[in-house]
């Protein structure tokens, strides 16, 4: 199994390999113990306001240990959460962890969470969302929730109708990963994205000349439709001055910081208390 890939992350997932299927029940069956078994954690990653130089939001992660503490990346089980359903009370806890982490949490202005298509699409989600940020007294514009363009996002009426319901209660809809799949430009057309998340493989050549020109391409029609920009991935100073000259409105990637337990949030200069306060993004 995973194990006997050594390091300390499980191998990824290969269709081919006979005991790819093994795994993945092995995870599946795990993913119903997770919450129980308290090995589901979030990290936080911080997301810098390149215009006031502060980090005004950050984004939460999920983490998933199995029973012998091997960590198992969210690229090999957030497919499996999908596809086994466990993803809807994965997705609940979540956003109960963030909204109690906000809580005690005032200097952070904004948490966003990922949140998967099954989601969107199960019924009453928008509901549940509603009941936490009752339980919780946590503001719902103290959220914003990424969806990711993907294939299999097909335009259903329910999720258009699930992000309208979510935007009553004041969260924030960004896209995510944009320019890696087919839906996102329809997506765009659909939905009123207060921020788009450039995705990181356009930064891996963005020191080219044709590699700066797609980028610059993509930042001009997400900026064209009025929605502000994210880049993702921002791993060297020489990105972080490209994305300045650019006038990328946020930044996030390992040269502002690498996810991390919500302890490690970054606090603001103490001058600043009054206005991060009365001020959130
Ligand atoms: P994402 O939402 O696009 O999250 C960003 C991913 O890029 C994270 O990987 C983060 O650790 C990584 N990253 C951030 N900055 C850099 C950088 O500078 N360089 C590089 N190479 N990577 C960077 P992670 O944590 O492994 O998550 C992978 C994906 O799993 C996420 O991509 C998201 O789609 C999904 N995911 C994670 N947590 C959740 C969750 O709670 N719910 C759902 N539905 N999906 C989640
Ligand atoms: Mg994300
Ligand atoms: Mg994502
Ligand atoms: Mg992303």
């Amino acid at each position: 199994g995973a194990k006997a890939n050594g390091r300390n992350c499980a191998r990824l997932f290969d269709p081919n390999d006979p005991q790819t299927s093994d795994e993945s029940e092995n995870i599946a069956a795990l993913l119903k113990i997770a919450i129980d078994q308290d090995l589901v954690s979030l990290v936080y990653q911080p997301i810098r306001d390149l215009s006031t130089g502060r980090v005004d939001a950050v984004e939460a992660l999920m983490r998933l240990k199995m029973l012998d503490g091997t960590s198992v990346p969210p690229s090999l089980f957030i497919p499996i959460a999908e596809r086994t359903g466990a993803i809807l009370d994965l997705g609940r806890w979540v956003i109960r962890v963030v909204c109690l982490e906000l809580l005690t949490s005032e200097h952070v202005p904004v948490v966003s969470v990922n949140v998967s298509p099954i989601q969107l699409r199960s019924p009453g989600f928008a509901a549940s969302v509603a009941s936490i940020l009752g339980e919780t007294g946590v503001a719902g514009s103290r959220l914003a929730f990424e969806i990711t363009e993907g294939l299999e996002m097909e335009m259903h009426s329910d999720i258009l109708r699930c992000i309208s319901d979510l935007k009553t209660l004041g969260i924030r809809i960004w896209l995510d990963d944009f320019g890696t799949g087919f839906a996102g430009l329809s997506w765009l057309r659909l939905i009123d994205f207060d921020t788009v998340k450039i995705d990181r493989s356009f930064l891996h050549d963005c020191d080219t000349p044709k590699g700066k020109a797609m980028l610059r391409d993509i930042i001009g029609l997400v900026r064209n439709r009025g929605h502000k920009i994210l880049v993702e991935g921002v791993e060297t100073e020489e990105q972080l001055t490209l994305m300045r000259q650019f006038r990328i409105d946020h930044v996030q990637g390992f040269h502002v910081g690498r996810p991390a337990p919500a302890r490690s949030f970054e606090p603001p200069p103490p001058s600043d208390r009054r206005r991060t306060r009365a001020s959130p993004v």
